[in-house]
Order: structure tokens, then C-alpha cells, then sequence
């Protein structure tokens, strides 16, 4: 479904920051990207939904198809458009707005009223607390509620790629559980979804399957199950020996 090929990043002249990546996300799947700080986790995520330019990164060389077709070369609103929603790292919700509007800005983009409704729906059932908070301004939900209403901010659109920086980033365990159990749903919704984490324990029991990055390339990649087993995840990511 998500297909990157030789995908090779730049900040400015000097920064490499992806260098000849390659990840396959399949419609059946999520997909965990792995890796240490600075590892390019977001870049890719960046370079998925178009919004490298803001960042001052520039492809360098490789392509980005969904379903076939390239969003490489696109504007993040028409990445949108194509079906393809991120999340970003921080949650980042309009504070000031309240969470009723923070979802109805989500949904700007919907083709009809009906479609609006169905998304908000969608939303409210996975998240009852939005629904009860409507009201409220978005500043005054805790971090997790913050989480969930960014989420549900992109699912109004109705993506059908999803991408998830860091979403259990500065979260309680149990939130962090809760979060991972949405994910699980989303997916089995049929939104297909990209979860960036440095918390590899929750993300490799949420996805079906995994990719390490390291200092920009692609370190390991395959079913979560077998990364979970490596030794070198175990080492390096879910504190074993
Ligand atoms: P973290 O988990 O710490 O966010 P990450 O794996 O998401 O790390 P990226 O943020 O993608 O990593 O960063 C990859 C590399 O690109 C790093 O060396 C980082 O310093 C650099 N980088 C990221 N954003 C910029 C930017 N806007 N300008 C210059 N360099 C950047």
C-alpha cells in the first residue's frame, strides 16, 4: 500500500538524514519504524506526508507511491487529499480552540456534510472522552486526552494511511496501553498505519511489522514477532541481553 523505494533525505547541504531507505507497508499491516535518536525516524514520516519543505529538507533521490501512485512530489494538502494524514511528534492541538473545533478543523477537507458526520462518529466511538469534552478548550485535556484528540483530529478526514510520531511520547503506562489498543482499532477499520515510537516494546506488540532505523538506513525490517525475538532488538531497543 505504502511503498518506499531508495528514499534518500537532506537538511541543508551538509545533514544526511535518510540515506537509500526501502519500506514496504502492506494494506493488511502496521508498521513500526524503530530507532535511536536521530535516527530519521521523522524524516521519513515528514517525507510520506510532504511536509519535509517545512523542515528545510529536500528529497534527494528515491520515490514515495500509495497504491501505486507517487506523492513525492506533492503539497502535504494534496497529500491529504490522497489519503494520507500524519500525526506529528508533540500532539500539537489548537489549545485555544475547543475540542469540538479542534475535529471539525480536521474535517475541513471532507467531501460532504455526511461524510463530516460519519467521520465524527467514527471518532466519538473510539474516543467516548472527545465527545464528552466537546466543549472544552483542547489546552485543558491531560497529555493522553491531548493524544487522542490529534489522532481523531486526523482521522476526520478519513485517511487511509495514517502516520504516528512518537503518540505514547511522555505518556503514563497505562495510557500508553490504551493508545496501543486504538491503534489496533483504527487499523482494523482499514486505515493502514505508520507508528514511529522509541518505545519499541508498545510498538512491537501493536504492529505486524517492524523496521530499524539506524543513522538513516534501514538496519532490520520484517515480521514484528521476529524483531521482537532478535537479539539485537532485544539488546538495543527492549532492554535484554
Ligand atoms: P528523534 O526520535 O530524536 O526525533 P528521529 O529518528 O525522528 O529522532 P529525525 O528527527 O528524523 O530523527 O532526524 C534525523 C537527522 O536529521 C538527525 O541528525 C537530525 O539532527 C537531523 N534533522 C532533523 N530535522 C532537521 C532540520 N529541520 N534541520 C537540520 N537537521 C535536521
Amino acid at each position: 500500500m505504502l511503498s518506499v523505494r531508495g528514499l534518500s533525505v537532506r537538511y541543508g547541504r551538509s545533514v544526511r538524514a535518510l540515506d537509500g531507505v526501502d519500506v514496504e507497508v502492506p494494506a493488511d499491516g502496521v508498521l513500526a519504524v524503530l530507532g535511536g535518536n536521530g535516527a530519521g525516524k521523522s524524516t521519513l514520516l515528514r517525507a510520506v506526508s510532504g511536509t519535509l519543505k517545512l523542515h528545510r529538507g529536500t528529497i534527494t533521490a528515491g520515490e514515495i507511491r500509495v497504491d501505486g501512485e507517487r506523492i513525492d512530489r506533492l503539497d502535504p494538502a494534496v497529500v491529504v487529499r490522497r489519503g494520507v494524514v500524519a500525526v506529528p511528534e508533540g500532539r500539537q492541538v489548537f489549545a485555544r480552540m475547543t475540542v469540538e473545533d479542534n475535529l471539525r478543523a480536521g474535517g475541513l477537507g471532507a467531501r460532504s456534510a455526511a461524510d463530516r458526520a460519519a467521520a465524527r462518529q467514527r471518532v466519538h466511538d473510539l474516543f467516548p472522552v472527545l465527545a464528552e469534552r466537546a466543549g472544552q478548550r483542547a489546552g485543558l485535556l491531560s497529555g493522553g486526552e491531548q493524544q487522542m484528540l490529534a489522532i481523531g483530529r486526523a482521522l476526520m478526514s478519513a485517511p487511509r494511511l495514517l502516520l504516528l510520531d512518537e503518540p505514547s511520547l511522555g505518556l503514563a503506562p497505562q495510557m500508553v496501553g490504551r493508545i496501543a489498543t486504538i491503534i489496533r482499532e483504527i487499523h482494523a477499520q482499514g486505515t493502514v498505519v505508520v507508528l514511529v515510537e522509541q518505545n519499541a516494546t508498545m510498538a512491537l506488540r501493536v504492529a505486524d511489522h517492524a523496521a530499524v532505523l539506524e543513522v538513516g538506513r534501514v538496519a532490520l525490517s520484517g515480521p514484528a514477532d521476529e524483531l521482537a525475538a532478535s537479539d539485537d532488538v532485544q539488546r538495543l531497543y527492549l532492554g535484554g541481553h
